[in-house]
């Protein structure tokens, strides 16, 4: 390893899934990722991954890392967050081993030509202009830049913040046939889950009191179902809302846990560990490749990480003051209909210029700028500004449905949208203005 040809050299600390999918994301970028592991076996556990999160996987060309992992598609999960009375939230889930997904991508990016290097203690980074510098095996050695991977001990991002004390007492058991399905429910004292694999199970307890369990009782074993069978203690792992208050400074990223790590009732840990590892692969492309664009990149990727983390902060404090594990969103949204909206509508929305993810890089480009701080611009494949263009003066909602629905979309789809806008202001209802 040449220090003195260190352009496409990035060093990353950690390997577990977010160092995995970063390292992946820039070796196909040309760029040569060095990773630093301090050789600790990590705390394994089954844990679910949304069907959401597959486009990240294919993005990052890792999905058939599942398979190696040992993942399988499981249909729904079992809510019995009230009083345990059981529903079934609909949805597919892949449950996979973390411990195994993180080794099978490793693998997988070092085969592809990542380098790691075994590294005990990770020394300060030293962050300049053009370079980072870090101590590599007693050998001082410069980078083009350096993405903190190391999860929730967020080595080279602190200070961190923290929201609430949960622990999580992660329990498994060898368990032929065992059931698949997720379930979770409350407990005295916090919440448990339960997770499976074919011929394995895994049981998480998180307490926000302090207490250690090193069984799971049979009061827990009912509110789970579990089968009659022997648990023992995985190990126990912080589960309380953490963040770095700089997500980016310069050319360090922190990417997973050591950006935003989530309550894991969320189950967004492995979502946001790939997104945010496509983005920070963005970032560091766009220093590289477009640096004048390098202050927008290193505002896109704050807001992206502060955004998550407010959103994901209001849902939990909605869940502990509703005590249900339905968001007020999707509450609100059955009642969206288009007999309820308005008849006159006209854009309102606000621009800036920010930078956006477009083809791999981070470009400035005019957005819609939210009352939250959040900026916008695609729904989906939709581009908002469209609606600028169709109602800058107040159109009927009825022209509008009907342009709208010549962009291959829905009725349906088209009446959400328009509602999602309204709930913004990108449109107000104009309905009043013609009163008088
Ligand atoms: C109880 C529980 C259940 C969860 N269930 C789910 C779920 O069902 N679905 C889901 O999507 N997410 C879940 N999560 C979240 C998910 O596990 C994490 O978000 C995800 O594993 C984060 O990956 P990461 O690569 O950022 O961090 P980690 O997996 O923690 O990897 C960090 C890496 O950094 C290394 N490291 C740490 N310190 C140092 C150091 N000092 N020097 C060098 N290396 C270091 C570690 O060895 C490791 O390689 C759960 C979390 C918990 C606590």
């Amino acid at each position: 390893m040449s220090s003195s040809n260190f352009k496409n050299d990035i060093v990353i600390a950690g390997v577990g899934v977010a160092a995995a999918a970063v390292a992946m994301r820039l070796l196909s970028c040309g760029f040569r990722p060095v990773l630093l592991s301090r050789g600790l076996p990590c705390i394994g556990g089954i844990e679910a991954i949304p069907e959401s999160a597959l486009g990240l996987f294919d993005a990052l060309s890792l999905t058939h890392v599942l398979q190696t992992a040992g993942g399988v598609w499981v249909e729904g999960f079992e809510n019995a967050w009230q009083d345990n009375e059981s529903v079934i939230r609909p949805g597919r889930y892949i449950h996979v081993d973390r411990a195994s997904l993180a080794q099978a991508a490793m693998a997988l990016v070092i085969d592809r030509g990542a380098v790691i290097v075994s590294c005990n203690t990770l020394t300060p980074l030293d962050v300049e202009k053009e370079w980072v510098r870090v101590m590599v095996g007693g050998v001082e050695r410069r980078f083009t830049a350096a993405i903190d991977a190391t999860g929730r001990s967020a080595i080279w991002s602190r200070p961190i913040k923290r929201h609430q004390r949960e622990i999580a007492q992660i329990f498994s058991a060898e368990c032929p046939g065992s059931l698949l399905r997720g379930r979770i429910a409350r407990i005295p004292g916090g919440w448990a889950y339960r997770l499976g694999l074919p011929d394995a199970i895994a049981v998480g307890v998180v307490t926000s009191d302090g207490t250690c369990l090193e069984q799971v009782n049979d009061q827990i074993r009912e509110s789970l179902c579990l089968p009659q069978t022997q648990l023992r203690l995985l190990g126990r792992r912080p589960a309380f809302p953490q963040w770095a208050e700089e997500p980016v400074s310069g050319r360090r990223l922190a990417i997973g846990d050591a950006a935003l790590a989530y309550n894991p009732m969320a189950g967004q840990g492995i979502r946001f560990a790939l997104s945010s590892a496509l983005a920070a692969a963005a970032v560091v492309r766009t220093l590289v490749e477009s640096p004048d664009d390098k202050d927008y990149a290193t505002q896109f990727y704050s807001e992206l990480v502060n955004g998550e983390r407010q959103k994901h902060l209001s849902s939990i404090n909605s869940l502990y003051a509703h005590e249900s594990l339905s968001t007020s969103s999707q509450l609100a949204k059955s009642s969206f209909s288009k007999a309820a909206l308005p008849s006159t509508i006209c854009y309102s929305g606000q621009t800036k210029m920010t930078g956006l993810y477009i083809n791999g890089l981070i470009q400035p480009r005019e957005a819609i700028a939210l009352r939250d701080g959040n900026v916008v611009r695609w729904l989906g494949s939709f581009d908002l500004l469209t609606l600028r263009d169709l109602c800058r003066v107040p159109v009927s909602t009825a022209t509008l449905l009907e342009q709208l629905s010549f962009k291959q979309m829905t009725e349906a789809e088209v009446v959400s949208l328009i509602w999602w806008c309204l709930e913004r202001n990108i449109l107000s209802n104009h309905d009043s203005s013609f009163l008088g």
